[in-house]
């Protein structure tokens, strides 16, 4: 998954020539900065790569789906459906823009149940937001296709997948738009940051003014201090030092990828020997970035004394059903409606509880999640910790 691996020469060079310039903001300085735009030139690559018309860079992922909520309207009262298999930033956004968060079932692709989805449609719903987990597809296509019957639009949550396809196609460029995290522990990485890709025009205007203030960034005799503006906005931007790096990191994507896969595949073989042992579904294994391998055991049990044997060989795999920062039932804080605000918002309106989260709610992702045991997959695998890997992984399968 991390791009810190690969982090180098090349990263080094890029930051220089920032250093060179002297300037570190994204717009203005034009006499002092020559051609240097780090940033707008990181957006654009970002969306060559991806196949998307347009990029848009801003501070963080979490940043990436409030921006992109924002601009498309979505506001409070509305509801927007995510998964409860995520990260807590996807849902931190949507009460961020005074939405509340609907949460749907995942299936053996750990990603967003397109039935359930369908069933938790309604007449407040203003967004989805399918999130492409571990570094492999939801089922877009579907999930897609059930949005558009009901005019909702998508923001795919592509914060842990980018580089990863979907029948050819860049996850991220699906939906209205796709949303990306460059933080520290991700597959590419700025230290912090994101990006936001869309093909429609009028969308990534909105988010460009939006995440600067509302500057419409028109060209004008005044400069910067003379543009104008449409509606209120807030500042996610991203510095020079980022896109500097983003450029370096970006074009070692598909090596990091060709690495993963490589890897991935020798941990999957071992694993695929542990007696009763099945994969999470891979759409597109052409596609998938193989960032994670996620393995289900029949039960929760099982999964249990399976990693038990991984843990004493020195290579225990992670039990997101345990795990209390990505999954529903293990988010005390939001079950219990925990917020600064003495008011009680986002929970709480006008004195009034607007929402509340039942922890017995996801029954069918519970027992998927429960009994998963997911590797991350490293870059670099030296021969060290590949030997104690696969050693742990055939005490198991003699289990
Ligand atoms: C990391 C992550 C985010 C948030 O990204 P930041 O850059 O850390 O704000 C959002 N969604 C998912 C699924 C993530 O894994």
């Amino acid at each position: 998954m991390p791009g810190f691996e690969v982090f180098g020469e090349e990263e080094k060079r890029e930051v220089l020539e920032v250093f060179d310039t002297g300037v570190l903001f994204r717009y203005e300085f034009g006499p002092q900065r020559g051609d240097v735009y780090k940033v707008r030139q990181f957006e654009e690559a970002f969306a060559r790569y991806t196949g998307a018309g347009h990029g848009q860079a801003v501070t963080s992922g979490t940043a990436a789906l409030k921006v992109a909520l924002t601009a498309l309207g979505v506001g409070a009262g509305d509801e927007v459906i995510t998964q409860g298999f995520t990260f807590v930033a996807t849902w931190e956004a949507i009460f961020d823009v005074g939405a509340i968060p609907v949460f749907a079932e995942v299936d053996e692709t750990l990603n967003m149940d397109p039935a359930d989805l369908e069933k938790k449609i309604t007449d407040r719903t203003a967004a989805v937001i399918p999130v492409h987990m571990l570094g492999a597809p939801a089922r877009i296509e579907e999930i897609k296709a059930i949005a558009d019957r009901h005019n909702l639009p998508v923001i795919e949550d592509t914060a842990q997948a980018a580089g990863a396809r979907l029948h050819g196609r860049h996850l991220g460029t699906f939906g209205a738009c796709g949303t990306f995290s460059f933080d520290s522990v991700k597959t590419m990485t700025t230290g912090e940051g994101g990006m936001v890709i869309t093909d429609d025009e009028q969308l990534w205007r909105a988010m460009s003014e939006y995440h600067d203030h509302g500057h419409d960034h028109a060209v004008n005799p005044g400069g910067r201090g003379g543009e104008g503006r449409r509606f209120i906005g807030f500042n996610y931007r991203m510095m020079e030092i980022q896109g500097a790096i983003g450029l370096a990191q970006l074009a070692k994507l598909d090596s990091m990828i060709a690495a993963q896969k490589k890897n991935k595949a020798l941990l999957k073989e071992a694993a695929g020997k542990i007696p009763g042992v099945t994969f999470r579904t891979i759409l597109d294994e052409e596609g998938d970035s193989a960032t994670f391998l996620a393995f289900m055991l029949p039960d929760r049990e099982r999964a249990a004394q399976v990693n038990q044997v991984l843990r004493d060989n020195g290579a225990g795999a992670i039990n997101f059903g345990e795990n209390t920062w990505h999954f529903y039932p293990r988010w005390e804080h939001l079950l219990q409606a925990k917020t600064p605000a003495e008011n009680g918002w986002p929970f709480t309106a006008h004195g009034k509880r607007r929402v509340v989260y039942d922890p017995e709610a996801l029954p069918q992702s519970a027992g998927i999640m429960t009994r998963t045991l997911v590797y991350q997959v490293p870059i670099k695998l030296a021969e060290e910790q590949k030997d104690k890997m696969l050693a742990a992984l055939r005490q198991a399968a003699a289990l």
